[in-house]
């Protein structure tokens, strides 16, 4: 544990709370939330202003998917975060999710359609299975198909808004009776023998319970989880011919695609009227990113390493397509052994919960994990199980002793 004494702030009187929500990116704005929501006495702080772009949750949007490949257990938090976002997004008026469908592509016993299957049977989701020559009919978008390949077409899936969500959960939050400090650095948090203390260079927040959510910079403020920041930049392209309407989101939607050889694509198709262009993406195979520090990230973008590969996969499996990208905006993920998240109390701490270890596919997930981790610190049954997440899977059973929770340089 560490304090901070000898700093200014230890010398005003400590702000006092029942729950104190560290980063409000995906899931920490959507904890505020669903706390505030519930009445309980809550303040956020974020380093950074609210729907920032220098964690992981920026870039206008993300793939929103129920019928999750990763696990059957997300489907539920999918179709929370879905149900909470149309809520949310009619009470501001903001569109949140668009459930614009989504195509897996790939052979028989890919990831895309073997995991896609089996979340749409647990959760039985409406799915729609297309065989090779209908795939190739209905979305000649993608070429140069495996001859095996064929697709789940899943019609409650889509694209989420990242930035818009997040400051739609922190309106909400504020609105609630919630306390946001943005720009306020959590330097350190401590663990005390009745909750904890969050010490920041203008103040402390003293409070029963901590829900840390600081996205890429989690192992930094609570220790012994073992996680991974990543640097993975997005891209955006155009048709090669500007007229050209078949890569307009509503003919060429969300997709996870595994070509022939095993690499993987995402990506979407564009909308003008929204402003946001065709976006490809490599999924994170873990030879084709690199780890970070999420307080040294490289935020340059390198012809030579970031975009030439890319660029080959996108000419070879999208000819449409002109593969030189228009923009690009670095970004970050967290991974874990599993490639799912962490979300719970480390050790049953009483004091602490975290949320994280994003894996690149937590957004779609944010407000049904807000809604988790609410229950969690008000003491509710979660509305679905999310044992499969807990961060004990990864800490000694046999130590009774709470992860470090220490400073963030
Ligand atoms: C290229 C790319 C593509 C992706 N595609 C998809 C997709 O299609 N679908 C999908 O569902 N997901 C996708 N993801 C993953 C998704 O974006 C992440 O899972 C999600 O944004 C993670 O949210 P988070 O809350 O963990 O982190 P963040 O949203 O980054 O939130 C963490 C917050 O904590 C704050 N913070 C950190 N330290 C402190 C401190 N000491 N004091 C105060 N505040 C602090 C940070 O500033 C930040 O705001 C993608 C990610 C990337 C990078």
């Amino acid at each position: 544990m560490t304090g901070n004494s000898g700093t200014a702030a230890e010398s005003f009187e400590p702000v006092r709370t029942d729950v104190v929500v560290i980063g409000l990116g995906a899931f920490g704005s959507a904890a505020l939330w669903r706390l505030a929501e519930r009445g309980v006495r809550a303040v956020g702080i974020e380093r950074f202003g609210v729907g920032h772009p220098f964690g992981s949750s920026h870039g206008v949007t993300r793939l929103f998917r129920v019928a999750c490949q990763e696990h059957p257990g997300l489907s539920p938090i999918a179709g929370r975060t879905r149900d909470l976002w149309q809520e949310l997004g009619g009470r501001y008026r903001h569109e949140l999710v668009r459930q614009s469908g989504c195509l897996s592509v790939g052979s028989p016993t890919s990831t895309p359609i073997t995991g896609t299957l089996a979340a749409a049977g647990a959760a039985d989701l409406p799915v729609i299975r297309l065989g090779h020559d209908e795939l190739a009919a209905r979305y000649p978008q993608h070429a140069h198909l495996g001859a095996s390949d064929e697709a789940v077409f899943d019609p409650e899936a889509g694209i989420c808004f990242p930035e818009r969500a997040v400051r739609a959960h922190v309106r909400a939050a504020a609105g609630h009776g919630a306390v946001v400090y943005p720009d306020t650095r959590v330097l350190s948090l401590e663990l005390t023998a009745d909750g904890v203390v969050a010490h920041t260079p203008t103040t402390r927040v003293v409070a029963r319970q901590a829900v840390v959510t600081a996205g890429a910079w989690l192992g930094k403020l609570v220790s012994g989880l073992p996680l991974q920041p990543r640097r993975v930049p997005l891209f955006w392209f155009q048709a090669r011919d500007p007229r050209d309407e078949r890569f307009a989101l509503e003919r060429f939607p969300a997709f996870i695609r595994e070509l022939p050889d095993g690499r993987v694509l995402w990506g979407h198709g564009s909308d003008g009227h929204q402003g946001f262009g065709i976006k490809i993406g490599m999924a994170d195979q873990g030879h084709n990113f690199t780890d970070t520090d999420p307080d040294a990230l490289d935020r340059g973008i390198h012809p030579a390493t970031d975009i030439a590969q890319l660029s080959e996969w996108v000419s070879d499996a999208f000819p449409g397509i002109d593969p030189v990208p228009t923009s690009a905006a670095p970004c970050m993920i967290t991974t874990t052994p599993d490639h799912q998240f962490v979300v719970g109390r480390p050790h049953d701490d009483p004091r602490l919960i975290v949320a994280g270890g994003d894996s690149g596919h937590g957004f779609k997930h944010a407000a049904g994990i807000g809604e988790v981790l609410a229950q969690l610190a008000v003491g509710e049954t979660p509305y679905t199980d999310v044992g499969f997440l807990r961060p004990n899977r990864f800490l000694r059973r046999t130590s009774a002793r709470p992860p470090h929770a220490g400073q963030s340089p």
